[in-house]
């Protein structure tokens, strides 16, 4: 079988997507599964917001990619606390800060590093034994360490649907993740303007229930992954 370039059928998934959601909202291609010149191609295609889940992974093709300087590079996997250094130094942007601890260690390494990624809590809004996020309660009732940690530049809230839901159902999470945005704004957590939300399952979705930024990696890059 001839492998087919992925620059023309990347171009045209990227322009679908563009199509389908408004100009404001951010697109970050999800580039976990897929190569260097896959990721160039998207590049190409005019895509600068790129989402990881493993800080060595991303380390290598960010070093591959170098000439490509204005990537913005979005760490979007769950982050082991031995990692947190590295992916402070990485990344541009943190989606996974999913609990306490490893938000009271990033304000630490930020203060030694000097370096402040964009941070989104990570909410779980509905039941899920497989994914970790904070529940609103547990949100809630985190809230007055959470301010204490000074260093930490907080913008929003990312959260990731169980398997399962129809759309309806997703709607109604989607929603309460804006819903609890509003919330925290309202009790003086003015920054938490961004919603990280929708992969390529329920993009529409998200972005209908109020998502700034979705996080889509199928459905640009399947066919290119590295295993073919
Ligand atoms: C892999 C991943 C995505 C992308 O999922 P697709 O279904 O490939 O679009 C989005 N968000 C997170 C947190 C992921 O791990």
């Amino acid at each position: 079988m001839t492998e087919v370039k992925p620059d023309v059928i990347i171009n045209d998934r990227i322009n679908k997507i563009h199509n389908q959601i408004p100009a404001q909202v951010n697109l970050v291609a999800v580039s976990k599964y897929t190569t260097t010149e896959a990721i160039r191609a998207a590049y190409a295609a005019g895509v600068r917001d790129f989402g990881e889940s493993r800080v060595q992974d991303a380390k290598l093709k960010q070093t591959e990619l170098a000439d490509l300087e204005d990537i913005t590079w979005h760490m979007i996997g769950s982050l082991q606390s031995n990692k947190a250094r590295q992916a402070i130094a990485k990344f541009d942007w943190i989606h996974s800060i999913d609990r306490l601890s490893l938000a009271e260690q990033c304000d630490r390494i930020i203060a030694e590093l000097g370096k402040s990624p964009k941070l989104l809590l990570q909410v779980k809004l509905a039941e899920d034994p497989t994914k970790s996020g904070w529940s609103e309660a547990e949100l809630i009732a985190d809230l007055p360490q959470l301010k204490k940690l000074a260093n930490l530049d907080i913008v929003g809230l990312m959260t990731i649907l169980p398997i399962g839901l129809d759309d309806e159902q997703a709607y109604s999470v989607f929603s309460r993740v804006g819903d609890l945005a509003e919330k925290l704004r309202s009790q003086g957590w003015v920054n938490i303007h961004e919603l990280s939300m929708g992969m390529s399952a329920d993009y529409a979705i998200a972005v209908k229930a109020g998502a700034t930024m979705i996080r889509v990696g199928n459905q640009i890059f399947s066919g290119y992954s590295h295993q073919n």
